[in-house]
This record gives C-alpha cells, structure tokens and sequence, in this order.
C-alpha cells in the first residue's frame, strides 16, 4: 500500500509506528513502576469438573490496576513483561501469591482445590523454574498435586530436551502441567507426545463455535478423542452458553471453565461457593 500511496503514505504510516512505541515505551516504564509499587492483582476463575459436577480448581488470572489507567488488560501488557523481562518478577510473585492462596482456601475449606498458573516463554527459559516452584511450594506449605502449570506451544517449540528436563523435574513435584490456548499455535501433534502433559485446554476459538459450526465440533472432538488416547484429560475454555457445555458433556470432556460457569473474580467472592460445596459435602445424602 505503502508504494501506491508514495511518500506520504510512507510517512503516515511511520509516524503511526513510532506512536505506538512511544506508547509501549510508556507502558513499559509504568510497568517498572507497577513492580515496584505492587500494583497487580489476582482473580480467579473456577474451573467445572463435568464428572463430579464440583468446581475443583481455578486459574489464577493477572490484573493491573493502574492508579490513572484503571484496569490494564493482561493481552496489552504480558507482551511488554516478556520484552523487558519484567515478566520473570511478576511471574514469580502469580505463583506465590496463587499458591499462597490455594493454601488458605485449603486450610480453611479442605476441598483439595487446585491453582492454575500461567507461565509464559520467557519466564520459563530465564529461571531455574524447577527451584522456583520447589521453594514456592515449601514456603506456602501448598501440596504439589495442587499445582498446575499452563504453558503455551511456543514454549514448547525450542530446545526440547531441556525443555522436557524442566518438565519431569516440576512433574517430580506432583505438580501437573497443562497445555494452554491448544489449536491457536503450530499445534504440532508431536508434542503431545513428546512431552510429559496431564491436560489440554481446547482454546475458546473452538469451544465458541460449538453446537452450531460443524468443523469446531468436529475438533473439539477430535481433540477429546486425541487426548483421551493419550492420557490426558481435557478441559474447554470460554464456555459461554448451556448449549456448548451440553455438547462438552456429551462429549466426555472432564472439565470447563467460562463465563457460563463463572467469570474470573477477586479470592473473597469466591467464598460463598466453596461454602456451598462444603454444604452439600457434609450433607449426608437424604434416603
Ligand atoms: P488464558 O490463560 O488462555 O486465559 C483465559 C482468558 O480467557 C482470560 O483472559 C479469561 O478472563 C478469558 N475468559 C474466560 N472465560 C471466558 C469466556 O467465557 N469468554 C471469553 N470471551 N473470555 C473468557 P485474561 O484474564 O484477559 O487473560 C488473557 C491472557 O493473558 C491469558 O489467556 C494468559 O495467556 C495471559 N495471562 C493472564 N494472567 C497471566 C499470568 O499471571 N501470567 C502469564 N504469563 N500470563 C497471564
Ligand atoms: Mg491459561
Ligand atoms: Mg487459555
Ligand atoms: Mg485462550
């Protein structure tokens, strides 16, 4: 476009460019500061076991709550965190702090709920990420088997076997290790079989179209199939009406998480479920 334009169209689109990096630039130093004056909060979103039909775990979820900005959504920042590699400080303090959490809710509860945490690329190749959950572990006192670890396909993309060291290592722990965003990348079949996953979450791209575009059923089941062959256990993301959820059900797929089901929130509202569910479990059954 650029050429038919001729120059000025040139320089249109550069002032353009340069704007949005002053933008990130801008961005990027608030981020410094967001570090520094602990900025950030964690919501949860819980996650629908289709078996049991309990909520059994949640994924913890960054937020940044700018003084001036307001909330900052993770897409506009989590890339500027890798760039810089902020995103090594503010990973570790989502994993204290949603380990840290999951304690308290155990404590307090006793529903053996687990945390979700997402790791992204940068994060995993720059630390001794093994130590890191090991200490994180130690210090809140949180079960391994309570832990889960979502990763991207681009993580997986690159120097394999340490990559699959790292892995068994965390595995060793008790903590298991999802796949994220499944079918949005290479999606690659091969990783599913070269590295040691428990779960596939199936990107809401897909889970959006079920129970009226033909070809998303077709790969969500696909995916469920592919999965269960293997292993490992499937949960849907971005479940937003009771017809995709029907269609998961009858799908066998183990578990969903969505708007349907409840949207991301702050630790304290999610209290008056885990009462609810500590209800119904010290209920006995009425005959
Ligand atoms: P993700 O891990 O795939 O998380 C799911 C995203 O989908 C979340 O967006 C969640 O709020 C949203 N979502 C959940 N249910 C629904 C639904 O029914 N409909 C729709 N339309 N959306 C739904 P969020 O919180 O904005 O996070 C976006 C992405 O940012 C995450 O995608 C993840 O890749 C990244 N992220 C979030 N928190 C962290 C973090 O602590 N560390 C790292 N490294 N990345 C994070
Ligand atoms: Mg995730
Ligand atoms: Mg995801
Ligand atoms: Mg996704």
């Amino acid at each position: 476009r650029a050429k038919h334009d001729g120059r000025n169209g040139f320089q249109f689109y550069s002032r353009e460019m340069s704007e949005q990096a002053r933008e990130r630039e801008t961005l990027a130093r608030a981020l410094h500061t967001a570090v520094d004056e602990n900025q950030f909060e964690l919501h949860y979103q819980p996650k629908l076991d289709l078996g049991s039909g309990r909520v059994t775990g949640v994924e913890a979820l960054i937020r940044w709550r700018h003084p001036a900005l307001g909330m900052v959504p993770p897409s506009s920042f989590i890339p500027i965190a890798e760039e810089t590699g902020l995103i090594v400080d503010i990973g570790d303090w989502v994993l204290r702090t949603a380990c840290a959490q999951a304690q308290a809710w155990q404590q307090r509860w006793q529903l053996g709920l687990s945390v979700a945490v997402n790791v992204s690329p940068r994060q995993f190749r720059q630390h001794d990420l093994p130590a890191t959950v090991r200490r994180v572990l130690d210090d809140s006192g949180l079960a391994g088997g309570l832990l889960e670890l979502e990763l991207t396909e681009s993580l997986l993309m690159h120097q394999t076997d340490a990559v699959i060291e790292t892995l068994r290592s965390i595995k060793s722990m008790g903590v298991s290790l999802a796949l994220d965003d499944f079918g949005t990348g290479f999606s690659s079949l091969s990783y599913l079989r070269r590295f040691p996953l428990d779960l596939i979450k199936i990107d809401r791209a897909f889970v959006a179209g079920l129970a009226s575009i033909e070809a998303d059923e077709a790969i969500t089941r696909a995916i469920i199939g592919m999965a269960h062959a293997l292993g490992m256990a499937v949960v849907a993301e971005g479940v937003e009406t009771p017809e995709q959820l029907a269609f998961l059900q009858a799908h066998r797929c183990d578990a969903a998480q969505g708007y349907l089901l409840g949207r991301p929130m702050a630790a304290a509202a999610l209290d008056a479920l885990w009462q609810a569910q500590r209800n119904r479990l010290d209920t006995p059954p009425a005959h």
